[in-house]
């Protein structure tokens, strides 16, 4: 007998190349087969998922899940399970000194599963976080970020750093540099922050143009540079509008690029970077709470309102379901566990509608665009446990 059997969803899983109408029994909290016809079969229990989609369950690449600790800190299943994503991977939030906390209050306790990349400086984002003295080389310890690394295996995937404007009139790109030590220590990737973020040295500004090309000198097949939308200086795009050669050969060369939603998203940069053919391979919400409310746990957008944007700029739904899927699983090194659909996998799934009308999308920077799509996510089912998205859960569409 079946624990749990969904019935006659459109399963999309790029990974598995699948997009068929079927059905999935779950038992023992894994994927026990999926097939058509299972209505008869005996179950616990029996979903109708007529007229929904089913995908592996989402991975949002980019979130900042250290509810309380830091400036904009969610509670993960708020922003997970509760918003349509199975797994989430904390970017940053939490440092060598400041990990355990979050394992111990965030990872442990939530039903969502948490990956982390660990913030390349020793405290992470604590309160505060936009001080430059938190940037500085002088809180990077690459040893005790490697010994935290060892002792949470399970969790920590990568390493968070910054190539941007301001640390680089500060410090130059010597906390790369040093992201980079802990990463090859470890076998880990970087995951870069692009755009200008932290208060600079005005007096010793560089060149928006030349900030990316100088940190592509330090990264690998592999890495990962985030918000290639932003429409902050010092991105992939030239102040000309065109995409740096040298992020072309570094993403030919297997350099991945992510969206990283969120406030640096910007319309108009992301049709100047796919005019000139170049795609992101992950989307991520980067769904943090909102800034400069102490205590404001609310999120105000996430990874379906993301994806409904990228559809208005072309993508297909089967291409942004490998960019919350398969894709972030591999840059993540669990692509044989996560992003796919296969028997004997844990049953992480993510169920939602796409909902057909004429939509007007907005950017953090007031630009609209028409669509005629939105994704709104119903439920997850994480280890086999369905859960139905909200009220929390961060829903917003438009
Ligand atoms: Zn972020």
């Amino acid at each position: 007998m079946y624990d749990l059997v969904l019935l006659g969803g459109r399963i999309v899983s790029p990974g598995d190349g699948l997009d068929e109408v079927a059905d999935i029994a779950i038992s023992d909290g894994r994927i026990a087969r999926i097939a058509s016809a299972l209505g008869g079969e005996p179950a616990r229990e029996r979903v109708s998922l007529a007229g929904s989609w089913v995908s592996p369950g989402w991975i949002d690449f980019h979130v900042h899940c250290f509810a309380y600790s830091t400036d904009y800190g969610t509670f993960p299943d708020d922003i997970g399970i509760g918003s349509g994503t199975t797994t989430v991977v904390d970017q940053g939030s939490a440092g060598a000194l400041t990990f355990p906390g979050f394992y111990q209050f965030m990872v442990r306790t939530a039903r969502t599963r948490v990956l982390a990349f660990l913030n390349v400086g020793l405290v992470g984002t604590i309160k505060g976080s936009m001080l430059p003295p938190l940037h500085s080389p002088e809180t990077v310890d690459v040893e005790f970020a490697l010994k935290m690394i060892a002792d949470y295996p399970q969790v920590i995937r990568g390493i968070k750093t910054h190539a941007e404007m301001g640390g680089v009139s500060r410090w130059g790109y010597r906390v790369l540099e040093l992201a980079k030590q802990i990463g090859r220590g470890a076998g880990l990737p970087v995951y870069v922050h692009t755009g200008r973020l932290i208060p600079a040295d005005e007096t010793r500004l560089p060149d928006p143009d030349r900030v990316i090309p100088e940190a592509l000198r330090y990264l690998d097949a592999g890495d990962i540079l985030t918000h290639c939308f932003t429409g902050h200086p010092g991105g992939i795009l030239s102040t000309a509008g065109t995409v740096h050669p040298e992020v072309r050969d570094a993403v030919t060369a297997g350099l991945r690029l992510d969206v990283g939603y969120g406030e640096h998203f910007s319309f108009a940069v992301a049709e100047r970077v796919l005019d000139q053919g170049v795609r992101p391979s992950i989307l991520s919400s980067d769904v943090h709470a909102a800034f400069g409310q102490p205590h404001s746990l609310e999120a105000t957008y996430g990874l379906a309102g993301a994806m409904s944007r990228m559809l208005a700029l072309g993508f297909t739904l089967s291409e942004l379901v490998a960019m919350v899927t398969q894709n972030p699983a591999e840059a993540l090194g669990l692509g044989s566990r996560l992003g796919r659909l296969r028997p004997g996998d844990e049953a992480d799934l993510s169920i939602f509608e796409v909902e057909s009308g004429a939509f007007r999308f907005r950017d953090p920077w007031g630009a609209e665009r028409p669509g005629t799509q939105r994704v709104i996510p119903l439920y997850t089912v994480r280890a086999g446990e369905v859960r139905a998205v909200g009220p929390k859960g961060v829903t917003e569409v438009v």
